[in-house]
This record gives C-alpha cells, structure tokens and sequence, in this order.
C-alpha cells in the first residue's frame, strides 16, 4: 500500500501531524502499536511550565527564548512557536476539544494530589487557578464516588487546607455505580464514565450531590464524566443546584481518552487511515531514505511512503530502550543523544531532573532523523521522542508534541 505519509504512533503528536498533513489533501497513514501517554494526560497541554531552574514560568514565549540550542522549541524560534501554537489551538477546537487559556500568559491545574502546576491549555470542564495562590472558592465540597480508589481524596483534602481552603468530603452512589462496584476492577475512571455516560444515570448522581451539597459551595468532582459523550457535563452541570468543577483523577485518565478519541475521529473524518494495535517492528532503508515500513500484523505487506514520521513516544512507549551499555533507538537505530557513560544517565534523588529524561532522536534542524551519522531525508522525528528537553521537569511535553507535529507536517508539505 502507497501513501504520502506513514507516521510512526498515534499518540498526540502523530495525530497532531497526520491531521495537519489530511487537512491539505495527502494520503496519509498513522500506524500505533497501543495506548499512548494521553492516557496519563491531566486534562490540560502544557507548553513550557519550569525554566532551566526550575522557577515557574509566567509567559512561556518569553522564557522560550532562554532555552538552551538542543530544545527543540529553538529549533522553532520564538515567531514560528507563536504561529504553531495558534493553529494548533484551532487544531483542537476543530477536533471538538473545547479548552481554555492562552499562549503568553500560563494558568494553573489541580494534580489528584492537590498540586498546582503550571499549564497553557486546560479542556474547559476542569478546575484552573489564575495563579498559585488563586483559588477559586474559600469553601469546597470533594464530592467522591464510594468505592473509587484512583482519586486520592485525603491528599486533595489537605494540600487544599495548606491553602487556606475549607473542605468537606462527601461520598455517594447510586445503584448503578453499585452494580459497578461489585467487580472492583470496574471502578476505574475509565469504567465508571461509560457508566455515566447513560443520562438517566447523570441525573441520578445530580440527584445525590444536590443531597450532599449547598448551593453556595464549589463542588469538586474526579473527572470521570463525559469519555464519549460530553452532553453528559453539561446535563449534570444543569441539574446541580451549586456550581461543579472537575479534578483530574489518576490514571486511566478520562479527558485523555476524551482528547485521543477526538483527534483520532477528526483524523479519520479528513480521509486519514489509522491502524490500531499494529506495531511498526521494521524499515527497509535505500540509500539515504526510508522505502517502506512493515507491521506487527502485516508482515508481508509494506507499508510504502515519499515520508515518514516517528512520531513513537520515549522510554515509556518503547522507542527508547536501554541495556547495560547503551541507549538505543528500538525501531530504525537511528543516532540519539544520550550518556557515554551509565553513570551519567540517572541521579540519585529521585526528584532532581534526570538525564535520561533528554534522551532521544537527534535531527536536523528539519526535524530529520539521522542514522549512522547520515540524514535520512525523508524520515522525520516529532514529539517526545526527541532530544533534548525533560517533559516533566519542564512541563514542556504537549507543547513540543502539537508544536513539532505541525512543523514536521509543514516541511513535508513544503517538499510536495
Ligand atoms: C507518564 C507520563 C507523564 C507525563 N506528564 C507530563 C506532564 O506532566 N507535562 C507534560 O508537558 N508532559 C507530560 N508527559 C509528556 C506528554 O504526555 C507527551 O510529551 C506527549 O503527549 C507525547 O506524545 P507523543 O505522541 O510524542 O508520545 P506518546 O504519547 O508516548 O505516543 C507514542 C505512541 O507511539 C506508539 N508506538 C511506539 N512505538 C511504536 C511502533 N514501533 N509502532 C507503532 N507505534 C508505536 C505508542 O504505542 C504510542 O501510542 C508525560 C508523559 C508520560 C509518559
């Protein structure tokens, strides 16, 4: 099978990429071998929240400018970062992602543990802070579902009360979610928003926090509403007499699974092909380009491409690996940036930036992969498989992910 473009996984960036290159007529492919780390997602994009320093950042385009040469924002430059995080706002909007925030000034979210972080985007239905110290109520009601485990409410609760806040904590049901309950593994977050997906169920649970509640409280609740169906916020949004926010739970996460389900059916709604549970485990190399690639599933069968995209994640997702010596590029061995020496990989505290953590591919300014010191000159790399930035210790990861899947996007087109 021929397309324009194969890309290589189908977490945020390959979707973000493969919309941007259906958007503009090409044929295009997205292989991915499982979940992606949407799955883990918060609820929000994150763009630049930490300098090199580790001080929050207030206006990311201000401190994307101080980043060291091997981010690959300075691959960007600041002017082009401004215009791709404008289309990659209009990208989501169009994909039916309804978020809130803006690119020169970062707002705050609420961990499941109660930590405020700082981010660019958050989905609308969850709780934001305008600043650190900015919460939106003196006095608030953690309204929790009896029986699940994945919201940490005691954490929540005191980290709110070393701010000043006032929390009730308050339990309920209903028959439904009962029902649930009697197989524990069907209360994850996951489970529990098919449940209430259903509307009847929506008013049942409205029905019970109205009975735990008062009017004049905010009501926080674990983000287990809306995985398919987002009428079912605005329903239990109507029939709550208090205003009602949501916290983002542990994973499984409902608004990831939320924002890759939408992503992939826009994908596919612009004439995209995407290939669930299909591992790329091979290429075929001639010359300086990639030819074709091969799946899990369809060994015989080449996937054949004028480009490609690794678009595969980090350690996490397994494109990134590691033995006693070395880290290595599991797919194509193509040259990374990495440690000579083991020791030089980790740190010992735990909570210091890792080094490990800037692994990755190594590209040209491009985005080209290179493989045996060589440029493959139709090989792009996007995301957080790239060198050179720490997603974590940053808060950069969704940023780079929207930001390079657009830019790889774009070179590809410019070479049509
Ligand atoms: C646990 C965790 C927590 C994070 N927390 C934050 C945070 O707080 N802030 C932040 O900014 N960023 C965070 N990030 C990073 C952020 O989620 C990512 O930067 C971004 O979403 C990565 O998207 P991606 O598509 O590049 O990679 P991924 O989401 O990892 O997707 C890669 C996809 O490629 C697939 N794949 C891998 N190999 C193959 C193959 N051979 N063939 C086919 N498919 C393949 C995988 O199955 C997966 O679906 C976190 C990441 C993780 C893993």
């Amino acid at each position: 099978m021929k397309y324009d473009t194969v890309i290589i996984g189908g977490g945020l960036t390959g979707l973000t990429c493969g919309i941007s290159l259906a958007s503009r007529g090409q044929k295009v492919m997205v292989a991915s071998a499982g979940q992606s780390s949407l799955h883990f997602n918060s609820g929000s994009f994150d763009l630049l929240g930490y300098d090199e320093s580790g001080t929050i950042v207030d206006n990311p385009l201000e401190a994307i400018k101080a980043l060291g040469q091997e981010h690959p924002y300075s691959k960007l430059g600041v002017q082009k970062i401004e215009v791709l995080a404008k289309q990659a706002e209009g990208l989501l909007a169009n994909a039916g992602i309804t978020v809130k925030g803006q690119i020169g000034k970062n707002h705050f979210r609420l961990t499941p543990i109660g930590m405020v972080k700082p981010t660019w985007l958050t989905l609308d239905n969850m709780i934001t802070l305008e600043g650190p110290d900015k919460f939106p109520a003196q006095e608030v009601i953690i309204a929790n579902i009896c029986g699940f485990l994945d919201f940490p409410v005691e954490f929540l609760k005191n980290s709110l009360e070393t701010r000043g806040i006032t929390v009730t904590v308050k339990s309920f049901t209903t028959p439904e979610l009962e029902r649930a309950r009697e197989n524990p593994s069907e209360m994850r977050a996951t489970n529990i928003a098919k449940v209430l997906d259903e509307e009847e169920n929506v008013e049942k649970v409205a029905e019970q926090i109205n009975a735990i509640s008062h009017e004049q409280e905010l009501i926080l609740l674990p983000a287990v509403l809306g995985i398919a169906n987002l009428k079912a916020i605005q329903l239990l949004k109507q029939k709550v007499q208090a205003p009602i926010t949501f916290v983002a739970t542990m994973p499984p996460s409902v608004p990831g699974v939320l924002i890759q389900t939408r992503l992939i059916q826009y994908f596919q709604s612009l004439g995209g092909t995407f290939l669930r549970q299909n591992k790329v485990v091979k290429g075929e190399f001639e010359g300086d380009q990639l030819r074709c690639v091969y799946t899990e599933n369809l060994q015989d069968e080449p996937l054949e491409a004028d480009h490609f995209v690794l678009a595969t994640g980090s350690f996490f997702s397994g494109d990134l690996n590691s033995n006693y010596g070395k880290v290595f590029e599991t797919l194509f061995n193509l040259d990374i940036t990495t440690g000579d020496d083991r020791q030089q990989w980790t740190k010992e505290n735990l909570f210091e930036p890792q080094p490990y953590m800037r692994y990755g591919v190594q590209t040209d300014s491009d985005f080209k992969g290179r493989k045996g010191g060589k440029t493959i000159t139709n090989l792009y790399a996007a995301g957080l498989i790239l060198s050179g930035h720490d997603a974590v210790k940053s808060a950069d990861g969704e940023g780079v992910s929207l930001l390079t899947g657009l830019q790889v996007a774009e070179n590809i087109l410019e070479k049509e």
